[in-house]
């Protein structure tokens, strides 16, 4: 037994050894890269508005380039993707598996494990901008820029924390750079979030132009969130769109017209770029797109089985649904006022509009968007045979829930952890397309309501060099130390 466990280890640190990404690399002179981070965007639709003449930018890159579709995480989930794009890392590895960690707290940058290749660059004396990607809190210092994105927590002594070197605030407070668009918004009005979103992401343009034209780099990595954040309430639209041409509402249009935005933003940023010699540059999502027809609360249905408590089911239903949804979300968006308020306070010394993922519940992350993480410490377990019998138990239950509606089956497969990693949950549920897992309801299946779209797990990816083709997103951090150390030419 013992030996068998011995050789596993081995055999998995030999496994990470190969994976891991060098110390320190020798960097090609004249050598650049740039990553343009479209969170969220889908291939089908950037396809989609090429067939139509649409995207002349994207066009370019994939005529003198490629674009193609590279595998996500799974978990599926921004902050895991991009950990593992940054680490060259798997989740098992990297440790990320959601904004939470499991003890309900925030996900910081100080947990992820490997180094990134912004570290590595950065230690082989090239010079690294990183602006917008998630899992950067607390920025870190790099020889050159960090700004952090989400998840960040909401209080007054964020902002130097997510900014080195501090003293670039100032460049920040000039231009008027917000962090995150207010999702809150969305139970205000629909058309001020979506102006929100606009904003902030043309301000991340200004600052994205100002870093190119003024700033010396080796690596530059920055990341757009509209695509993401935009398809989450407008995908059902969009769909209907593509296929019926019918844009009765206008939502759709929104949608599309931000990959405009993108196309143009590619345009511009390739102005500053020199392609043919010096230059590479690559845009990817951390994953794609799809329908979100179905809620499904997986913690209403482990507890209504019995392998949640019930009592703590009842204490989080109490904080949504019971209350009501309405009253919750209003007390919600009176709670970001005054938050946005604080922000305010600190105007005197910053103006910088921040609103981040340490406003929600930590609760309500359990069931993510894209699947369900389950800890056994939720459920009572005696002892390890108990938990054995547990676990089949729970997956025979998984894989046999059903849609009443239609009878179709709702789990599409179910990924069992290494269960000695401790950051790891010890079933990650995926659900089939079409679904939806959903925090807290009284009902445990219900009919999409404001979020129409959701994620998928295969990322788009685009490069001016035709060289490489990653198959997923663990390759790219790879692929940007051999063409920075020259070895793709
Ligand atoms: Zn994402």
């Amino acid at each position: 037994m013992s030996q068998s466990v011995s050789r596993k280890n081995v055999l998995l640190r030999v496994k990470l050894l190969k994976r891991k990404l060098p110390l320190r690399v020798k960097l090609a002179k004249n050598r650049r890269v740039v990553v343009l981070g479209f969170d969220g965007a889908e291939l089908s639709i950037i396809e989609w508005l090429m067939n139509h003449g649409m995207l002349p930018n994207f066009e370019y890159l994939k005529k003198y380039g490629l674009m193609c579709r590279i595998q996500s995480t799974i978990p599926y989930g921004s902050p895991t993707a991009w950990s593992s794009f940054m680490t060259g890392l798997e989740p098992e590895e990297h440790g990320v598996y959601s904004f939470i960690s499991k003890d309900g707290s925030l996900e910081t940058s100080m947990k992820l494990k490997g180094k990134t290749v912004m570290d590595i660059v950065s230690r082989s004396g090239g010079r690294v901008i990183s602006v917008n990607l998630p899992m950067t809190y607390p920025s870190w210092k790099i020889n050159g820029l960090m700004i952090s994105w989400i998840p960040i927590p909401l209080d007054l002594n964020i902002i130097e924390k997510a900014v080195y070197p501090s003293h670039f605030i100032a460049t920040l407070l000039k231009i008027g750079y917000c962090f995150e668009p207010n999702s809150l918004l969305i139970y205000e009005s629909l058309c001020r979030y979506v102006n929100d979103i606009f904003n902030v992401e043309k301000k991340r343009v200004v600052l994205l132009c100002h870093l190119l034209r003024n700033y010396e780099y080796n690596l530059f990595i920055t990341v757009f969130v509209g695509a993401d954040r935009l398809q989450h309430i407008f995908w059902k639209y969009v769909e209907e769109y593509l296929i019926t041409g019918e844009d009765v509402k206008g939502y759709a249009r929104i949608v599309l017209n931000y990959y405009k935005f993108l196309d143009r933003l590619l345009g511009r940023v390739m102005d500053f770029l020199d392609l043919n010699e010096r230059d590479v540059l690559i845009t990817l999502s951390d994953h794609g797109f799809g329908p979100a027809y179905r809620y499904v609360s997986l913690s209403k249905v482990l507890t209504d089985w019995g392998f949640i408590k019930p009592c703590r089911y009842v204490r989080e239903i109490l904080l949504s649904e019971i209350i009501s949804p309405s009253i919750f979300r209003k007390f919600l968006t009176k709670f970001s006022k005054v938050l946005s308020f604080l922000p305010t306070l600190r105007a005197i010394k910053t103006k910088l509009h921040f609103t981040g993922i340490g406003l929600v519940n930590p609760k309500f992350y359990k069931d993510m968007t894209c699947a369900r993480l389950i800890d056994f410490d939720s459920i009572e377990i005696l002892d390890e045979q108990r938990r054995e019998y547990i676990l089949m138990k729970l997956i025979n239950y998984l894989y046999r829930l059903r849609d009443p509606k239609t009878e179709r089956r709702i789990i599409k497969y179910l990924h069992l952890c290494n269960v000695h990693r401790t950051e790891a949950p010890d079933i990650i549920a995926i659900p089939m397309d079409g679904y939806k897992f959903h925090s807290f309801g009284a009902k445990w299946i219900k009919n999409a309501q404001i979020y129409t779209g959701t994620h998928t797990p295969l990322a788009m990816f685009a490069s001016s060099l035709s060289k490489e083709i990653p198959s997923t997103i663990v390759d790219i951090a790879p692929l940007i130390l051999r063409i920075l150390t020259g070895k793709i030419r």
